[in-house]
């Protein structure tokens, strides 16, 4: 019987009878970037974009990240979806402390980029000001599917990450600069 289930590609790596060789990277690199549960920290109006990203059109479980995640502690990816208002900042950033590394967060849409259209005294102008992000998901609001590329460019990191990234200088003083030990 025919089946359209694409599967995902594996590593690059040395095949022969009965054997695959490849790297210990490559093969975590392989599941982190196919299980990354997410943390939707959803605020406001962006928050219903990721709804419907995670319902039955568009299925981000399709990417093996069907599982949200409510806990930090099991959490990878941290989906900011909305305006923060600055009384929430400290709230985002307890968050992202109690996730365990290797974590991976995303601003969706303009408000967790940028502040959005709220160029106010009490809007965060950007999540980057409290937390490190790795994916900018521009529009307001972005589409399910901007969401689903921002997700797939998380993917990209997670696939191609040394394992040694996290235990470097250079990523040791980009927490020191947002004051995380
Ligand atoms: S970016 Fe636009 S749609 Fe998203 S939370 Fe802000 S105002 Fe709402």
């Amino acid at each position: 019987m025919a089946s359209n289930i694409k599967m995902v590609e594996g590593p690059d790596s040395y095949d022969g009878a009965g054997f695959q060789a490849t790297s210990f990277d490559k093969i975590i690199g392989l599941a982190r970037a196919n299980s990354l549960w997410p943390l939707p920290f959803a605020t406001s109006c962006c928050g219903i974009e990721f709804m419907s990203t995670m319902a039955s059109t568009f299925d981000l479980a399709r990417f093996g990240s069907e599982r949200p995640s409510f806990s930090p502690r099991q959490a990878d990816m941290l989906l900011v979806a909305g305006t923060i208002a600055k009384k929430m900042g400290p709230v985002v950033k307890q968050v992202y402390l109690q996730m365990a590394e290797p974590r991976w967060v995303i601003a969706i849409g303009a408000c967790a980029s940028s502040g959005g259209i709220f160029d106010t005294y009490s809007v965060l102008q950007g999540i980057d000001r409290i937390i490190p992000v790795d994916v900018y998901v521009p529009g307001c609001p972005p589409r399910p599917e901007q969401i689903l590329e921002g997700v797939m460019q998380v993917q990209e990191l997670a696939k191609n990450e040394s394992l040694r990234r996290r235990n470097t200088e250079e990523y040791q003083q980009l927490l020191n600069s947002y004051s995380i030990q």
